[in-house]
């Protein structure tokens, strides 16, 4: 099965990815973690990407392409994957459609999770992440057992210094302008499945697999 998940920051991708790929068994690639992990390490292509990140822009695609077609290209990707944040652009959307290509190949399903521009500020701000193993919680909407505390290993929990609300709008705005047109373009290739992310975390997850049982019955 190969993925792609769509949606404006704050969706919930990234909730719906860590449910996707264990369900699946298929290999999470999310643009963002490989950033953030880069910046955590002090690497050349993380001191890029920080200062377009922190104003809540995008990498130029030229930073991102390569990472990606190099990361699909992996032995552990050879039955599919679930790229998480990618494609942003149509650029990198045609980039990404001419290497599935050329390994002969394409894409299965692009999950677009809808969300009511409303909630996403508040889903945004209110998400609090582990420094430690990356497992996501919010403040209210799926808190952990100990406020500020990850269940898993006792971290104490931070908020993404892009979270901020005046980043959030502008990244919200980016969205709009820069990714919302790969609907249309996952539309026109008969590969959109539209998922009301407006609804609780589980059944979020109910309705992705039941869109993508549907598909792979077809
Ligand atoms: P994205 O990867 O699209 O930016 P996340 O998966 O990190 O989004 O979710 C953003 C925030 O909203 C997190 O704090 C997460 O716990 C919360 N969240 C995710 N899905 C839902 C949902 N269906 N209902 C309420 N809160 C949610
Ligand atoms: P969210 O899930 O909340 O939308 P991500 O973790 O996917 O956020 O991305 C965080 C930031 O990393 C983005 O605002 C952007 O600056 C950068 N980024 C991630 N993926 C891409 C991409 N495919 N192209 C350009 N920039 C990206």
């Amino acid at each position: 099965m190969r993925l792609v998940i769509l949606g404006p920051p704050g969706a919930g991708k990234g909730t719906q990815a860590a449910s996707i790929v264990k369900e699946y068994q298929v290999p999470h690639i999310s643009t963002g973690d490989i950033f953030r992990d880069n910046i955590k390490r002090g690497t050349d292509l993380g001191k890029k990407a920080k200062s377009y990140m922190d104003e809540g822009g995008l990498v130029p695609d030229e930073l991102v392409n390569e990472i990606v077609i190099d990361r699909i290209k992996q032995d552990d990707c050879k039955d599919g994957f679930l790229l998480d944040g990618f494609p942003r652009t149509t650029n990198q959307a045609v980039v990404l459609d001419a290497a599935l290509e050329a390994m002969k190949t394409k894409l299965d399903r692009a999950i677009n999770i809808q969300v009511d521009t409303d909630l996403l500020v508040n889903r945004a701000t209110g998400r609090r992440v582990c420094p430690e193993c990356g497992e996501t919680y919010h403040i209210s909407n799926n808190p952990p057992k100990e406020a500020g505390i990850c269940d898993h290993d006792g971290a104490k929990l931070i908020q993404r210094d892009d979270d901020k609300e005046e980043t959030v709008a502008k990244r919200i705005s980016v969205y709009e302008s820069q990714t919302a047109p790969l609907i249309d373009y996952y539309k026109g290739q008969g590969l959109l499945l539209n998922v009301n992310g407006s609804q609780e975390i589980d059944q979020v997850f109910e309705d992705i697999k039941k869109g993508l049982g549907e598909s792979r019955n077809q």
